[in-house]
């Protein structure tokens, strides 16, 4: 499939149209209105060996087919020798939010007789993302940022209800500084509920016992007891036990439903008591797309960052160095140029309010003093009116209405002609 042609993680963009609901359209209240114009940008990363339903469940997440079926695996002889990067990108709206995605697929990990290194080069494409922000960031003209660091990274376990495997525990060591882990259990309508619950435990245990950290909902003190109900819950069906499909089935009751039948009944994907697709999406797309990007911008970036500039010498305070490595002078006149800029930016906001704030106190007073003027014009006119009422009273009690009689009851007038 020409979409699918691996490209040095430029994606290829393709627009897409949704086929029901999401839940992207309630970014708006996750993050400032003022994006809703520009738009999201959010990349999400999908490992997990082949054919553990990646494809289906990123379909089944964005409810677009964005991955096309894909080809049975080649023999193993045949297939390339390392693990490939592909990204797709796609656009697409929902009630007016347009939301621009990135997958970034990884074929070919775990699918190798010696999967040792298979980590490495993604955490190289997770860095060279890195990379290519700072190099953004470090420009003087940064009005046009592109985002294509990983947001997320959907990491599937295969669904063998015994524990964790080394490529997994190993993978997961690798990439827990870089990226927000997020991990799932793959196909899991091929378990029981019982084995699934079994299983997320030893999971969790193995996470735990290795200090690997994954993705957190956040917890806030000052938040309503709704929002940390809804993330207590998010976090306790951790790592997600996910079902995907993109087709529509018929349930036992005559719903249509995505979801997958058997001879024994149908896996409905987005019913709760199924599977936690749905708690999944909540995480990933409803609620906390903004956390993710802002925990990979603040803590993962930042944190990749310092340690850059400090492996190349910039935190070193040694002139010796400096003077014998251009590159580390060049970082650090860059970082001070950056500063200053900033420092720039900062006075310019602060000049910019006292502004603002002068206008708006000179649009009060006039704003006040056209309202004396008014009320000046307005008690004049009153006090004017009033006068003319009392003439028009004066004039109106004045004049007679029928004219004066004499004392014989003729009237005067007829009495002089
Ligand atoms: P990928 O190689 O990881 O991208 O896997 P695919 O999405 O191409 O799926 C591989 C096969 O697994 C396909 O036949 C899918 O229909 C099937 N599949 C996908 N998701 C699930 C699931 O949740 N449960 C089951 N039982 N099969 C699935």
């Amino acid at each position: 499939n020409p979409s699918l042609v691996p490209n040095n993680g430029v994606p290829s963009v393709i627009r897409k149209k949704l086929m029901g609901y999401v839940g992207f359209a309630n970014l708006p209240n996750q993050v400032h209105r003022k994006s809703v114009r520009k738009g999201f940008q959010f990349t999400a990363m999908v490992v997990g060996e082949s054919g553990l339903g990646k494809s289906t469940l990123i379909n089944t997440l964005f409810n677009t087919t964005l991955y096309p079926p894909k080809e049975p695996l080649p023999p193993a002889a045949e297939r390339p020798k390392t693990v490939a990067i592909e990204s797709i990108g796609a656009d697409i709206e929902e009630n007016g939010v347009r939301l621009h995605l990135t997958v970034v697929d990884t074929p070919g990990f775990g699918d190798f007789v010696n999967n040792d290194d298979s980590w490495k080069p993604i955490v190289e494409n997770i860095e060279s993302r890195f990379d290519s922000y700072l190099e953004q960031e470090n420009r003087v003209n940064r009005m046009k940022v592109v985002d294509n660091r990983v947001h997320a990274c959907l990491y599937f376990i295969q669904p063998t209800g015994h524990s964790l495997k080394e490529i997994d525990i190993e993978f997961m060591r690798r990439l827990h500084t870089k990226v927000n882990l997020i991990p799932v259990i793959a196909k899991a309508d091929t378990m029981t509920d019982e084995e699934i619950a079994e299983f997320k435990e030893r999971i969790l245990s193995d996470i735990a016992h290795h200090n690997i950290h994954i993705f957190q909902a956040p917890t806030y003190d000052n938040e309503d007891e709704e929002t940390i109900a809804e993330a207590e819950e998010i976090a306790s069906k951790i790592p997600f036990a996910v079902v995907g499909s993109d087709k529509v089935v018929v349930a036992p009751d005559g719903r249509e439903v995505r979801g997958r039948a058997y001879p024994w009944g149908v896996v409905e994907v987005d019913n709760e008591e199924h599977c936690d697709f749905v708690k999944l999406r909540q995480m990933l797309v409803r609620t906390y797309m903004e956390e993710l990007r802002e925990y990979t911008n603040d803590v993962l970036y930042e944190n990749w960052r310092t340690e850059k500039l400090v492996s190349m010498g910039v935190a070193q305070d040694s002139t010796v160095f400096k003077e014998i490595n251009p590159a580390a002078r060049m970082q650090e006149e860059r970082v001070l140029h950056e500063a200053k800029l900033a420092k720039m930016e900062a006075e310019m906001k602060m000049v910019f309010q006292q502004k603002v704030q002068e206008k708006e106190a000179k649009l009060k007073q006039s704003e006040e003093e056209l309202y004396a003027r008014h009320k000046e014009m307005k008690d004049a006119l009153e006090k004017q009116r009033a006068d003319l009422e009392e003439k028009k009273k004066k004039i109106e009690s004045g004049r007679p209405i029928t004219p004066e009689k004499n004392t014989t009851g003729r009237r005067k007038g007829f009495l002089r002609t």
